[in-house]
């Protein structure tokens, strides 16, 4: 059994005073994105535009998981970047706790993303010549967190991910199922309101997969999450699933 995730004292879900009035974490707002259209270079040269997504409009709220399902290239990964800021869409609204990404500046993007957004990756994408723990408190490295609470936090993760026993392990010597479970560490660490999961099961057999399903089942209860996937046991997890089709939402669930 997973211990429960617990959120870091005095960051409520709902408490903050930027968020008095409840509003989705995250929400898309006629969201379209080409590829490519950035730079008239690439429309007046041989570049082609490729439209991954085709006005696509979504809430997830706190507490609740959100699939994304959908075969290769529909828009999953785009939908997923656009949330955390990596990429700004070529037109329409996304909103992280209320807050319109596109009016930020780069700086200020990036640090909404650090604040509110934990990410995690099919293939984790942990460095390898660190330690769990040092995995685990790099985001906090980044916050300017002193080391002593840094270390503290990321092996309080840790624990609580049932690697309390691996905490100075390199992530060559811990089974994929492991590494996923750092790799979630790593993305709670800031303590975010919103996280994303691409394939997250990806690389792991079934039983493994099961168990990384059930702690970020666990995560949920006090965040929004969204995962893409086209695995149907781990959209099963979702309280609802938005399927997409050639960058357009052809079923969101409800
Ligand atoms: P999915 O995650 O569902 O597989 P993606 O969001 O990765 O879908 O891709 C949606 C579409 O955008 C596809 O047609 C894909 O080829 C295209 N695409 C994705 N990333 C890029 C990129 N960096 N440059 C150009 N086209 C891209």
């Amino acid at each position: 059994m997973i211990n429960r995730i617990l959120r870091v004292s005095g960051k409520s879900t709902t408490g903050s005073s930027e968020d008095a009035a409840p509003k989705a974490a995250v929400r898309l707002e006629d969201v379209t994105h080409e590829y490519g259209s950035g730079g008239s270079r690439l429309r007046s040269g041989t570049g082609r535009t490729v439209t991954a997504l085709r006005g696509i409009s979504l809430e997830v709220e706190n507490g609740e998981i959100v699939g994304l399902r959908g075969p290769s290239g529909s828009g999953k990964s785009t939908i997923l970047h656009a949330v955390s800021g990596l990429l700004v869409p070529t037109r329409g609204r996304v909103e992280l706790k209320g807050t319109d990404l596109a009016g930020l500046s780069g700086r200020n993007r990036t640090r909404a993303r650090r604040r509110h957004v934990g990410i995690v990756f099919q293939r984790f994408h942990l460095l390898p010549s660190l330690s769990a723990r040092a995995n685990v408190a790099l985001p906090l490295v980044q916050a300017g967190v002193p080391k002593p609470d840094r270390r503290e936090r990321a092996t309080a993760l840790l624990e609580q991910v049932g690697l309390g026993d691996r905490i100075t392990h390199l992530p060559g010597e811990l089974s994929g199922g492991e590494r996923q479970r750092v790799a979630i560490a790593r993305a709670l660490v800031s303590d975010p309101d919103v996280l994303i999961a691409d394939e997250p099961t990806g690389e792991l057999d079934t039983a493994t997969g099961a168990d990384v399903l059930e702690l970020l089942t666990d995560v949920a209860r006090d965040r929004a999450v969204l995962v893409a996937s086209h695995d149907d046991e781990t959209l099963a997890v979702a309280d609802r699933v938005i399927s997409l089709r050639d960058g357009q939402v052809i079923d969101d669930g409800r």
